[in-house]
């Protein structure tokens, strides 16, 4: 039976190679049929500012498979990302990019690369959750759930498992975000020992990127943080040497969408000369994903070959390797003309039963020991030269609460008591509050209350100071759950 998806041919050059695309899909025989919507450009032109209507979010619930070509996001005002709309609205965790070296048809430094990287898509800093609290600071917040972390971590290792990868490493920054990326490399170590066939690793990211960039032939599924991955990506792509070939799907539980991992090339567009093979393998991901391996197989079989053939695009044509330079149309043509056959040099594609099911179960979050030890109040203060001494007198001064100050810190460095005068120090002023019994390491269970934070923040208001957000602290099941301040 033939399975309905979701089309859009997007802007730029989305329309030539996903016209393309769609041909090789159905000269190979795909059973489906199309639902066209419209996206991007001209939709944020009409007033759309999220660059969809909502009669094409009812074809995308409906079909659930969509199949996308890139589009152009104008630049500044008020328009949201497209792409990040889809994924979050769409439960789209799991940005799944293979990249690997077609030597010695495509040039590459690096033959054997052949990689995977598996990005956390929802959460982390895309979260979009940013103010400006004080002339000179505006906060963006990083969130990192557990089930975001476990989910798109066990998605790595089923991955792995399914498509016979040997190594998962995980990459994280936790030596400075020991809670939020801290939780992620703790959670990795956790589902690695459920899988004892994949051999597992942990880089820190800035090494972890220099390596990817350095020697790409050593990594397999390499697993990470939303930013992280959005940037490693890129790297990856760029040092495959092809970033006109990639594929990428993003996944979630009910919906997935294909796309080629590059832009909408304004420069090339309309001139026939953009490469659709990005598209064309993307297209190749959703047929696995929808279990239609025979399709998928035929298709990427006949592509290598077209590779190997040496028909090539502008872009990565080169007449040492390749036998002619070919517009978009042509290319698809020579892949049709190849269908059915496979590539002699590099090595064919298969995929077994059962590649598309990665079903992921994830744990429920035990009920937690959640105890209000302390809150960290936010303000907004630049009188008397800005010295933290001043501050700090003022702030000890209220005491109708519990909550006595313990520090204060600027762009957290520990500015008061015993900052030492070099530090910089911005308008924006982290006062850290505790009973007297835990700052002086004699801590009551329950001492503090929500009611000692009202009073704190009565009083610092009537004090004529402007606190612009609170952080409360607690201990989860009696360990310290935030950070200290560098210095305290
Ligand atoms: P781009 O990927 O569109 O282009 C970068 C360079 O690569 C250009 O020189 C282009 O000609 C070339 N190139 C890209 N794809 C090619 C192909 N298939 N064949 C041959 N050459 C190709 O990146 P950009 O210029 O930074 O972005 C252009 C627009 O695309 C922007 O509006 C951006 O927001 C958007 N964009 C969309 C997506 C998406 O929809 N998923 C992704 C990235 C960028």
């Amino acid at each position: 039976m033939s399975k309905r998806i979701t089309v859009a041919k997007g802007d730029g050059i989305g329309p030539e190679i996903m016209d393309t695309t769609l041909k090789i899909l159905d000269a190979a025989g795909a059973e489906l049929e199309y639902d066209f919507i419209e996206v991007g450009e001209k939709v944020y032109k009409k007033g759309h500012k999220s660059g969809i209507t909502p009669e094409s979010w009812d074809t995308l619930r409906r079909n659930k498979i969509f199949l996308k070509a890139p589009i152009t996001t104008p630049q500044g005002g008020g328009y949201k990302s497209l792409n990040v709309t889809i994924r979050k609205s769409l439960g789209l965790f799991s940005n799944v990019r293979p990249v690997r070296a077609y030597t010695p048809y495509v040039k590459s430094n690096f033959p054997k690369m052949d990689l995977v990287i598996v990005r956390e898509n929802e959460e982390d800093l895309y979260a979009g959750i940013e103010h400006q609290q004080t002339p000179e600071v505006i906060q963006c917040l990083k969130l990192v759930s557990k089930p975001g972390s476990e989910r798109i971590i066990r998605y790595a290792f089923e991955y792995a498992r399914t498509n016979n990868r040997k190594k998962v490493t995980c990459m994280s920054k936790d030596n400075i975000m020991k809670h939020t990326d801290g939780m992620f490399h703790s959670i990795f170590d956790e589902v690695a020992a459920e899988y004892p066939e994949i051999k597992t690793e942990h880089k820190i990211i800035d090494i972890g990127a220099a390596l990817l960039a350095e020697r790409p032939e050593t990594f397999d599924v390499i697993v990470t943080l939303n930013l992280y991955g959005d940037i490693i990506s890129d790297i990856a792509a760029q040092v495959a040497g092809s970033v006109g070939l990639g594929g990428s799907a993003n996944i979630g539980t009910d919906f997935g969408m294909f796309e080629a991992i590059h832009g909408s090339a304004p420069d090339i567009a309309c001139k026939g000369i953009a490469n659709p093979s990005g598209l064309i393998n993307a297209a190749v991901m959703m047929l696995v994903h929808i279990g239609d391996n025979k399709t998928a197989e035929l298709i990427s079989n006949a592509w290598l070959k077209t590779l190997e053939d040496g028909y090539h695009t502008g872009e990565i044509f080169n007449k040492d390797l390749s036998y002619k330079k070919v517009g978009t149309h042509e290319f698809a043509d020579e892949i049709i003309k190849r269908l059915g056959k496979i590539p002699f040099v590099l090595t064919p594609v298969t995929f077994k039963e059962g590649d598309h099911q990665i079903n992921i179960k994830i744990s429920v979050t035990p009920p937690m020991d959640k105890e209000l030890t302390g809150v960290d109040v936010f303000i907004d203060w630049s009188e008397h030269g800005r010295k933290p001494d001043i501050l700090g007198k003022r702030l000890e001064l209220l005491t109708k609460s519990k909550l006595r100050l313990k520090m204060i810190t600027n762009r957290g460095v520990k500015v008061y008591p015993d900052g030492i005068p070099e530090t910089f120090c911005t308008d924006h002023w982290r006062c850290r509050f505790q009973s007297e019994n835990e700052i002086k390491g004699r801590p009551k269970k329950g001492e503090i209350s929500h009611t000692d934070i009202l009073t704190l923040l009565d009083e610092i208001h009537h004090d004529g100071l402007d606190f612009i957000k609170i952080e409360n602290l607690y201990n989860f099941s009696g360990a310290r759950a935030y950070s200290l301040g560098q210095g305290e």
